[in-house]
């Protein structure tokens, strides 16, 4: 098998192993890093199609994270996808309507963050082990609601971890701020900010750029990793999912194999979608990769013009881990566009951090050909929430919502009659509000838990651990801050 390095999308010079690149999260240079070559998947989908989640899991991150033995892959595998996960699938593909969702929310916190955050621990774990790392590891993260929860779940009580998580207070739905408030677990830290995801983000970024305060860790033993989505960590386990659906499909003689789906993706940060375009790129047949924004629609604006655009008004919509005006992720397409140029690469995102916007070349744009961009409004969110409920008996989640909406807006402007995979992100029950007042108005003013039972009695789907767990859980997370004393709070957390 061939070796992969990771270098930076600012620094081509660099060459870190995968478990190096996991541990540190993000390149110093403020870049994300990007694998030497997408390999090449080496069984073929004939084989893939008899395999299990597990089995698939593992010939693809085999062929990403080459400096694991297959040991400790296939056990850091075994351990994430386990009893955790409601079902032995572990991501079920529910066929509804014209599409396929595929049920990335069967995990601990029934959000598709389950996918990745459930290994990312016993992939960093292992990493430190193999790089002989003594520091205690701290887990700084930003959320917009969905990661949060997934990491302290997944890094809860793991011995040499700790895990601080920010969010902002006013910007995530009441069931995900539950989750997250009543989190158990002496190594972790929440807490909610004035401000929104973008500036939780930026915060969070400036912190692992600051070099006093890694020597100042670093002397009270202590090392900062992400667990956001720019870790390769994370991104490596999610292009499985999207092989995953495929082996499925051609498993139940709905394709055929080497026939082409389409993917639809409620985009935030980039990093669901990306790992699609990676699985395309690791040979999986996928024609469109159709990006689902919310109305924080820079994404779509950018699939259409080529130009990235900051510069507006952040909106907070019922579907708020897409409510996100930075895609990250983005980075690494921008990156690859631009032929794999760092330096081309980072002008781009000079302008970014300095004036908000950027635009690409026309030959740059060129090499996004297989991307589309959508989005849906609040209004095409809750239709088409309460149009899947009266015709299918689906419940979907706003996020879902969004990409089920664009997937009808593309198939009526296109035709396109390819079959086609939604992304499927998050459990209804975790946005009881926003779902239940999308099928009927009359719920509007229930209790949060009241519409728990509501929803189990319209679609009898039953109530996932994750609810029941939060009902009566104390509160053990109850501080807020300003963006400025974010570093104090986790000095503090850490004794420093
Ligand atoms: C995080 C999240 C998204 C967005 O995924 P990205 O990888 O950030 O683009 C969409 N839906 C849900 C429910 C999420 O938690």
């Amino acid at each position: 098998m061939k070796t992969i390095t990771y270098k930076s999308t600012r620094d081509d010079s660099l060459a870190l192993t995968a478990s190096q690149a996991i541990l540190q999260g993000l390149s110093r240079d403020g870049g994300l890093f990007v694998p030497s070559e997408i390999p090449a998947l080496d069984v073929s989908l004939r084989e893939l199609a008899g395999m299990d989640y597990r089995q698939i899991a593992y010939e693809v991150m085999k062929l990403f994270l080459t400096d694991f033995t297959e040991e400790e892959l296939k056990t850091c595998i075994e351990r994430a996808y386990d009893s955790k996960f409601d079902t032995p699938e572990i991501a079920p593909l529910v066929h509804k309507g014209d599409a396929w969702y595929l049920e990335l929310f069967h995990g601990p916190t029934i959000a598709f963050k389950d996918m990745a955050l459930s290994i990312l621990p016993h992939l960093m774990i292992t990493s430190a082990r193999k790089n002989g790392n003594h520091n205690e590891i701290v887990i700084l993260t930003a959320t917009s609601g969905d990661t949060g929860k997934a990491a302290l779940a997944g890094f809860a009580d793991v011995e040499g971890t700790r895990i601080v998580v920010f969010y902002p207070k006013d910007g995530v739905s009441p069931i995900q701020k539950r989750q997250m408030i009543t989190q158990r677990g002496a190594n972790t830290l929440v807490v909610g900010i004035h401000g929104n995801f973008d500036d939780a983000q930026t915060a969070v970024k400036n912190m692992f750029h600051d070099r006093e305060l890694e020597q100042e860790l670093a002397a009270a033993g202590f090392q900062f990793s992400s667990a956001n989505s720019i870790n390769i960590g994370r991104l490596v386990p999610q292009i499985a999912y999207y092989v995953w659906s495929y082996a499925v499909l051609l498993a139940q003689g709905e394709i055929r194999e080497g026939d082409p789906i389409n993917v639809v993706v409620p985009t935030g940060n980039f990093g669901n979608i990306l790992a699609a375009y990676y699985a395309k790129r690791m040979g999986l047949p996928v024609a469109k990769l159709i990006c689902a924004s919310n109305e924080n629609k820079v994404l779509f604006d950018f699939f259409r013009t080529g130009t990235y655009d900051r510069n507006r008004e952040f909106i907070l919509t019922s579907s708020p881990s897409m409510d996100i005006l930075i895609s990250s992720n983005l980075e690494r397409l921008i990156w690859t566009a631009a032929g794999e140029n760092a330096e081309q690469n980072k002008k781009f995102m000079k302008d970014l951090a300095e004036t908000g916007v950027y635009t690409l070349p026309e030959e740059m744009r060129a090499e996004l050909k297989d991307f589309c961009g959508y989005f849906a409004d609040e209004f095409d969110t809750a239709d088409i929430i309460r149009e899947l409920y009266f015709d299918e008996q689906y419940v979907i989640d706003p996020h879902t919502a969004v990409a089920a909406h664009v997937y009808q807006q593309y198939r009526e402007e296109t035709g396109d009659e390819t079959p086609t995979v939604i992304a499927s992100t998050a459990s209804p029950y975790k946005f009881t509000r926003s779902v239940m007042s999308a099928i009927d108005p009359k719920y509007m003013e229930d209790e949060d838990f009241t519409l728990v039972d509501e929803m189990y009695d319209l679609s009898r789907v039953p109530v996932p651990q994750a609810i029941e767990d939060i009902r009566s859980a104390p509160v053990l997370h109850p501080l807020t801050c300003e963006r400025e004393e974010m570093q104090q709070m986790v000095k503090r957390f850490l004794g420093m």
